[in-house]
């Protein structure tokens, strides 16, 4: 599996978006979209929130496939944020939108109030699904390289 490419000004834009979040004090999802393995969009979906999950309505989740078909992206990771620790909840891993093999999701702690894209990688818990459907623990910095 490739490494995740991504650029310094996106994940700044990622980061900006789980903050306002967080001043809300409710959790935020965002999506990776891109094509082979270069992020070229954050996609921050319509969704339900509150201080401990996240939901994509069916009407979001056709707006996020419509917006892929015409864009020819697909949706390479998904980003969320949650109140305390960063883990994998089991809601984490029923809920998950990306759902291929290899997918990876990434959990930022704390409301992402702590990070910016130079902490990012240290601060994040990432997960990628395996072969057998299980989410697992992996190292961001062998999966994702920010670039300029
Ligand atoms: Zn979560």
């Amino acid at each position: 599996m490739n490494s995740l490419l991504i650029s310094d000004r996106l994940v700044a834009r990622t980061v900006e978006i789980l903050q306002q979040g967080g001043a809300r004090n409710c959790e935020t999802v965002v999506l990776w979209l891109g094509s082979s393995n270069e992020v070229r969009e954050v996609y921050r979906p319509e969704q339900i929130v509150d201080v401990d999950f996240f939901r994509l309505p069916g009407e979001s989740v056709r707006a996020l496939m419509g917006h892929l078909r015409a864009t020819h992206q697909r949706v390479l990771a998904q980003v969320h944020s949650h109140p305390g620790e960063a883990f994998h909840s089991k809601a984490d891993d029923d809920w998950a939108i990306v759902r291929h093999e290899g997918a990876l999701s990434f959990v930022v702690p704390v409301f992402a109030v702590h990070t910016d894209s130079g902490s990012f990688q240290d601060d994040v818990a990432v997960y990628q699904l395996s072969a057998a459907d299980k989410w697992e623990r992996v190292h961001a910095r062998e999966h994702l390289i920010i670039g300029s």
